[in-house]
């Protein structure tokens, strides 16, 4: 390994120059390159088919994603959140004329606490929204319940959660609506990239208005839309990448595998696990460093792996309730469990072509540390 070259936490995943070439061809022929055009509708349908779900609406990225399923619900009041996320879900909230409640997580998964839900709920509520992090599925059941008693909608932001499956079925299925991200860095990109995925039919006509302007299909407009319609050589790499999504799943599983095995056993280093029943799709590897424990501050490791070219993330830190653009503004929330957890989480590399030379360089390092 040459380790004077820098490691980041994950590097996008491409298809070969050729295949994507060939991909784009029959764009020359047809000059179509936008406005749902073969290679989207055809995306559309293969991923229908991967996820395990006929309505896939395709926009943009992941935040339009959020945006316009909150929008196109007609959303008024308050949502229940967790601050434990990326600064998208909340400001896909603020952004669409909601006030977000921040709920805490659960110490185990860091998903959203169903058993603190409950009492955040005013009657200006309307939504929950929560997160699966790191492709930790959220406590669909106990969120499906709290929902159905009070008359919520939900919507999952499952942009770590691209092709994670349950029990053998795709998580879309649960909630309202699911929001993915396709961004570069997720495990499936499209370069940029979303979909909203819903059972909700009437959601899904209004979201294709939507995304094109509120055009409907007689070309008068019905709704006050925005433009998120997704490209052909955006659909071309997705096209591609989809291809070969199962060889880089497998070469995510080796790498986290590895890590796994060469932290056990270090005292104050927590590895986040895939829960029972779940098919992960390995799209982060977070650790949680308890700085008593483990003898050093999640500062000190920071440094430490940086002084070695390996760049970990404290992902997510701040909470975004702590973000100056929301501290000021919102009801900060007593979320003791997301300060706790936020506090020590690191994340570190993880993907499909890193050297797994990196892993075990990694994991010394953490090794050597605690032992110092
Ligand atoms: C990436 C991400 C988003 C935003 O998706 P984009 O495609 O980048 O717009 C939203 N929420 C979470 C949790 C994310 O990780």
């Amino acid at each position: 390994m040459n380790k004077k070259s820098d490691i980041y936490v994950t590097r996008a995943t491409l298809p070969s120059y050729e295949e994507y070439i060939e991909e784009i061809r029959d764009i020359w022929d047809s000059h179509w390159l936008t406005n749902m055009g073969s290679k989207h509708n055809r995306l559309s349908r293969e991923l229908a088919d991967y996820l395990g779900i006929d309505g896939v609406e395709l926009v943009t990225n992941g935040h339009n994603a959020l945006e316009l399923t909150l929008q196109a619900y007609g959303l008024h009041g308050e949502v229940i959140t967790t601050p434990f996320t990326f600064v998208s879900t909340v400001s896909a909230i603020v952004r669409s004329g909601l006030t977000p409640v921040f709920c805490d997580i659960k110490p185990d998964d860091y998903t959203i606490d169903p058993d603190k839900v409950e009492e955040l709920i005013t009657d200006q509520t309307c939504a929950i929204l929560p997160v699966h992090v790191y492709g930790n599925i959220c406590d669909v059941e106990a969120i499906y319940e709290i929902a159905q008693n009070h008359g919520l909608k939900v919507i999952y932001d499952a942009a770590h959660a691209f092709g994670i499956k349950r029990h053998g079925e795709g998580i879309s299925k649960y909630g309202d609506a699911s929001c993915f991200s396709f961004h570069a860095t997720k495990v499936f990109n499209t370069i940029e990239g979303g979909a909203v995925c819903s059972n909700d039919n009437d959601l899904l006509e209004r979201i294709r208005r939507m995304r094109d302007f509120g055009i409907g299909d007689d070309d008068t407009v019905t709704e006050i839309g925005t433009n998120a319609k997704l490209n052909e050589f955006a659909a071309a790499m997705g096209l591609c990448n989809l291809r070969n999504l199962e060889e880089c799943i497998v070469a995510r599983r080796i790498r986290y595998e590895k890590y796994l095995s060469q932290l056990d056993g270090i005292s104050g280093i927590t590895v986040n696990k895939p829960h029972e029943m779940t098919q992960s799709n390995y799209s982060y590897m977070p650790i949680y460093v308890d700085a008593e424990k483990y003898g050093h501050s999640r500062a000190d490791l920071f440094d430490r792996l940086v002084s070695e070219h390996i760049h970990p993330r404290k992902y997510f830190y701040p909470l975004i309730s702590d973000m100056p653009c929301y501290r000021s503004k919102y009801h900060h929330g007593e979320t003791p469990v997301a300060d706790r957890i936020s506090g020590g989480i690191m994340t570190l590399p993880l993907y499909p072509d890193l050297d797994i030379e990196v892993v075990d360089h990694t994991c010394g390092i953490i090794r050597k540390l605690y032992e110092e």
